[in-house]
């Protein structure tokens, strides 16, 4: 196999840790790439840089896919997301995040089949981050919702139902309230449903949807929502099927994708080695099968999967006791 580009951003806190671990597996299985490595998130900020350095948005751009850890954002103060400008700059204008159970874990959920994706809008919503204080003790926001927005990010959402041989496609929101913003969402998502007759098109109030999602998880096949709903929901749906260290996800744009877990730079164990890799391996599973790789995709799928089932090499957040290093190390044994 020739060896492709792909750009490797490790960004900060435990992102470097499952970088590392995530190309080992990669390489083990026998996946060949020369990986470009781009600094974004704290390591650009201590050399005096944005976030999301200029260059490095350059470099995704001409190599077309990137593997990305996370980047830290700091709450209510402090630099901006270095997510939502790579999101924006690259107009990544879907984030999908598949949800899935896995064998071995406990939980409320451990025997119920969850089998679902978010596809949320990732440009637009109140992440345009448009923010103002016309008063001391006023602070507003705006949320931008348009109808090119909507109508790609519905028509994404309905050729992937069919091309994944899927069924459903649910769209979330609170129409009842946000009656122009989240009402234009839902007029596109039902023009767009008269294309795609074979997919059975319903939609559901977001706080409803969350009850739903912790009742009947299993009833859901795609959500389709917009940027900030999604963000929520896919969390509350990482944490049905063993919390944020398994969760994946995949931005994509016209020209480039960018691949990342759901979760973040999870300050409080960086450097510990202790960090599941796991969210950011199933990100970069997808990432294979985007760029035609399935093969290797499934065979490192397995191998994650009779790790799992074992269930004698977990990391702590999977209730065990072992190490990043212990986790990547087993399932580079089980790749057989
Ligand atoms: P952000 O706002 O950047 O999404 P966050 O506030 O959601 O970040 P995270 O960094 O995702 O926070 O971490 C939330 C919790 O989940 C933390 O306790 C963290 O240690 C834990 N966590 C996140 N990712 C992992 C991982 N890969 N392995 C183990 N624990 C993790």
């Amino acid at each position: 196999m020739d060896k492709r580009r792909i750009a490797v951003i490790p960004g900060d806190g435990i992102g470097p840790e499952i970088t590392t671990a995530t190309l080992e597996i990669l390489e083990a299985a026998g996946f060949k790439a020369e990986w470009i490595y781009l600094e974004a998130g704290q390591p650009a900020i201590d050399k005096g840089r944005p976030p999301m350095p200029p260059e490095t948005l350059d470099a995704i751009r001409e190599i077309g896919t990137a593997l990305k850890g996370p980047t830290t954002t700091p709450v209510g103060k402090g630099h901006p997301s270095a997510n939502v400008a790579l999101r924006k700059a690259l107009d990544l204008f879907v984030n999908v995040r598949p949800t899935r159970s896995l064998p071995g874990l406990q939980g409320y959920f451990k025997d119920t089949p969850i089998n679902l994706i978010i596809v949320r809008e990732n440009t637009e919503d109140l992440y345009a981050g448009i923010e103002f204080q016309p008063h001391p003790d006023i602070a507003q926001a705006v949320k931008v919702i348009t109808r090119p927005g909507c109508r790609r990010l519905c028509k994404y959402a309905f050729e992937m139902v069919r091309e994944q041989g899927r069924k459903k496609l649910t769209a979330v929101h609170k129409a009842n309230i946000m009656k122009l913003t989240d009402g234009m969402f839902l007029d596109e998502f039902y023009a767009m449903a008269k294309n795609y007759p074979d997919v059975e098109a319903s939609d559901i109030i977001v706080d409803n949807c969350c009850m739903q999602l912790v009742i009947h998880p299993e009833k859901f096949d795609v959500l389709v929502t917009e940027n900030l709903y999604g963000d929520i929901v896919s969390d509350l749906c990482a944490g049905l099927v063993g919390g944020l260290g398994l969760a994946a996800g995949a931005n994509i744009g016209e020209h480039c994708a960018v691949f990342e877990a759901v979760h973040g730079s999870a300050p409080d164990i960086a450097g510990k080695g202790i960090a599941n890799p796991t969210a950011l391996l199933f990100s970069a599973l997808m990432m294979l099968r985007h760029i035609g790789e399935g093969e290797i995709a499934d065979k490192i799928g397995a191998a994650v999967l009779k790790t799992f089932g074992e269930g004698k090499v977990m990391t702590r957040d999977m209730g065990g006791t072992s190490s990043t290093f212990q986790f990547t190390a087993e399932v580079i044994r089980n790749l057989g």
